[in-house]
């Protein structure tokens, strides 16, 4: 909405409050509300002054003064509260200077896009995620093949039970790898995604399909291509929707990347091309109809994989998802054909839709930050030439051995990534889009999580030494 549009809006719809949004450097979509009278065109142009000391990853209690700037492009009515309410989403900047906040995630996709422009490779970049989920009762159990079962609580968190207990009958649930996709009563998720992407529709996104996933009760629905900023927002809106529908209905939505052990996990594919001039950069003669400047950019994706994952695969569940055998990557390859490899050039005879598809990102990254690294290396990779190598057009996890040698491939693990990120992150820092003092701060909230995993002993640990 325009600015014009969103006073008229709350004047002429009766809007009670406005819900001011952000995103913290975790992923995680923050909010204060405010009266709607307080919001005239001096509130949308000057911003809105909040305490950021409490946030993690901000700044500290001496300094913690902090502008919100609302974007009213990324305006919509919230389709959840009782009171009429319109929700804004919000850049950060620091009140005396008015610059952007360096550790903002958002105010970092905005100066990924202005980079671009600078650059002169490109006008917009478009982004198409591709976030799948898991929808589960408060109470459900599940079983894997290897009749592991888990029990999975309120909050969505999976834990392994020995217990005996009654399956039911299980006819009409999807089998083991069996979710893609037969109709209803196999697929019992068909009312609640509609209502998710209804949801969104109403709300203004533009979104065009539904599906069930693989595994069992795990969904995906369709996001449109947009540029890097605006899809973070509607990423957040995507995730937002999707969690309180889920509310609604009485389960409980996870966009953790792998929730059971042996089944498919959720990934976020992330398509991408490039637009200079009103026309598609990534479309030419090259391998599946790519072009030189596509290639280079692939080029530069596999070879920043490793730093990348810190940002698209950030927490340390996304290393239980980047094994063989479940249509995750972990060889740093790419190809036209298969699944199995980091990168994928999907079919299609227009040059409009030529793109590239990143398939190592999950729905745990903070989209703001993942998009933007994301850009960062494959534009990287345009300036520097990187050669991606010869496409892997085979099945990669049937590879033997001896072919496996010397294929690089991403992390196996959260400490792995920040290691990666400490070592080589220069490409991030180009047009001081990233800068140094958000990636410590970043390095130094997922240490902790690292560090709260590996001291943790574990419900498996239990299972396999309790009784050594
Ligand atoms: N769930 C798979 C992943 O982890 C993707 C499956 C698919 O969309 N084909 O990436
Ligand atoms: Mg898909
Ligand atoms: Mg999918
Ligand atoms: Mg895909």
């Amino acid at each position: 909405m325009s600015k014009e549009k969103v006073l008229s809006t709350i004047k002429d719809e009766g809007v009670e409050y406005v819900d001011i949004r952000f995103t913290d450097p975790r992923g995680k979509l923050q909010h204060v509300t405010v009266m709607a009278h307080m919001v005239d065109e001096d509130f949308l142009d000057e911003g809105f002054m909040f305490d950021g000391s409490s946030i993690a990853g901000w700044k500290s209690i001496e300094a913690s003064d902090m502008k919100l700037m609302p974007d009213t492009e990324s305006a919509y009515i919230d389709p959840f509260y009782a009171e009429k309410t319109m929700a804004l989403h919000c850049s950060i900047v620091e009140p005396d200077t008015g610059e952007a906040y360096d550790r903002d995630p958002r105010g970092t996709a905005e100066k990924a896009e202005a980079y671009l422009k600078s650059s002169g490779i490109g006008d917009v970049a478009y982004f198409g995620p591709e976030a799948e989920f898991f929808l589960f009762d408060d109470v459900k159990y599940a079983v894997t093949p290897n009749k592991v079962a888990y029990e999975i609580d309120a909050d969505g968190a999976a834990w392994n039970t020995d217990a005996e207990f009654e399956m039911g009958n299980l006819g009409h649930r999807p089998d083991y790898k069996g979710g893609y996709f037969p109709v209803n009563p196999s697929d019992d998720g068909q009312d609640i995604r509609s209502e998710m992407l209804s949801t969104m529709k109403r709300i203004g996104m533009n979104v065009d399909k539904h599906h069930h996933e693989v595994a069992t009760t795990q969904h995906e629905l369709g996001l449109i291509f947009d540029s890097l900023t605006k899809q973070g927002d509607n990423l957040q809106k995507y995730k937002y929707i999707i969690h309180n529908v889920a509310l609604a209905y009485g389960r409980s939505a996870t966009f953790m990347p792998k929730p059971i052990q042996g089944d498919n996990g959720s990934g976020m594919h992330v398509n991408m091309s490039i637009w200079k001039d009103g026309k598609p950069v990534f479309a030419g003669d090259k391998y599946a109809d790519l072009s030189q400047e596509a290639l280079y950019f692939i080029g530069g994706l596999l070879k920043h994989a490793k730093t990348l994952n810190a940002f698209t695969n950030p927490s340390t569940n996304s290393y239980k998802r980047l094994i063989p055998g479940f249509e995750a990557p972990v060889l740093r390859a790419y190809s036209a054909r298969n699944r199995s490899g980091c990168v994928r050039i999907p079919w299609t005879e227009s040059p409009k839709a030529k793109r590239v598809e990143a398939r190592f990102p999950d729905p745990s990254a903070n989209p703001y930050l993942a998009f933007s690294a994301l850009l960062m290396a494959g534009l990287d990779g345009i300036k520097n030439k990187i050669d991606p190598g010869e496409a892997m057009d085979k099945n990669l996890y049937d590879l033997p051995p001896e072919e496996l040698e010397g294929i690089p491939t991403v992390c196996g693990s959260l400490r792995e990534a920040l290691e990666a990120l400490e070592a080589d992150h220069d490409f991030l820092l180009a047009g001081d889009v990233f800068t140094k003092d958000q990636i410590a701060g970043y390095l130094e909230l997922k240490w902790e999580e690292v560090y709260a995993f590996e001291h943790c002993p574990h419900p498996m640990e239990y299972k396999m030494y309790y009784s050594c």
